[in-house]
């Protein structure tokens, strides 16, 4: 082949497409072997400068990153950017932005979670469902009420405790997260955790329990004690949502909040 390209990205294009047509091993390019091509890639990639040269973040949490070859946009959030976030504000800005798993591109709203920044409670769900990806808030329509009312029974307003979910984007008709998208969001939990120090964690449903404890147990067989997630107290119960669905649940969800109230009170998790 005569007039070959001197560019190593050409060069390994043009031999893929001759190897395409050849057997083995052979010669495919004018005075170029495959280790050349390859050789001549690595020292490109080697020597290439680093692509992002200057970032700078957008109002929107995005991250627009201009390298030699122009300016372009990388939304795509960074663990370390995730773990340094001063406040939750300043998380909440870096999810409202996040694209770190496929969720972000059928969500309407991420719903980063609310309430008290010194919260002595932490209540955790699976994921928002519509009116929560409607309205960018957790917990709200009926199974929301619900939870209201659960929380004042051992004496917590919504205000008081800080609410959200392991997922901050809608999986869409609400099928169960994917244990990719678990992985992605859950720095996010953790960050929230680690910015309000709460007292307990009531994970609310099997999913979310199943997430935190990482276990495939079912929900009934969780119930009763106190686990732990990250260094902090996790008490399991049923999901509002699963409440309205089958009232008699409510009654072993009052006892489990009880946990909650005695652990709140210093005393033991059985009383
Ligand atoms: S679910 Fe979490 S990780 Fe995935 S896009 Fe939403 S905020 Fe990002």
């Amino acid at each position: 082949v005569s007039g070959a390209p001197t560019d190593p990205i050409q060069l390994a294009r043009l031999l893929l497409a001759q190897s395409l047509g050849r057997e083995g091993d052979a010669l495919v390019l004018e005075n170029e072997t495959r280790e050349s091509v390859l050789t001549s890639l690595r020292a490109s990639r080697d020597a290439a400068p680093a692509v992002a040269v200057d970032e700078t973040v957008l109002s929107n949490g995005e991250r627009r990153v201009v390298g030699s070859d122009g300016a372009r946009t990388d939304s795509r959030v960074r663990d370390a950017e995730i773990y340094e976030a001063p406040d939750l504000s300043a998380l909440a800005a870096l999810v409202s932005g996040c694209s770190r798993c496929a969720l972000h591109s059928t969500r309407k709203n991420a719903v980063f979670g609310e309430g008290a920044a010194d919260a002595r409670v932490v209540c955790v769900g699976e994921a928002p469902g519509a009116r929560e990806d409607e309205t960018g808030r957790p917990f709200v329509g009926r199974a929301g009420k619900l939870l209201d009312r659960l929380l004042r029974s051992i004496g917590l307003p919504r205000e008081s405790v800080y609410i959200c979910n392991v997922l901050k984007s809608r999986p869409p008709n609400n099928r169960d997260p994917l244990p990719e998208e678990v992985t992605a969001c859950s720095p996010y939990l953790l960050r929230q955790l680690a910015l309000i120090q709460p007292e307990v964690i009531i994970a609310f449903g099997a999913f979310a329990s199943r997430a935190l404890l990482e276990t495939k147990s079912a929900l009934g067989r969780m119930r009763g004690r106190v686990h732990e997630y990250a260094g902090y107290p996790v008490v399991v119960t049923y999901h509002p949502a699963a409440l309205l669905r089958n009232p008699g649940w409510t009654r072993p969800t009052w006892e489990d909040l009880q946990i909650v109230r005695r652990l709140l009170d210093g005393e033991g998790p059985l009383g």
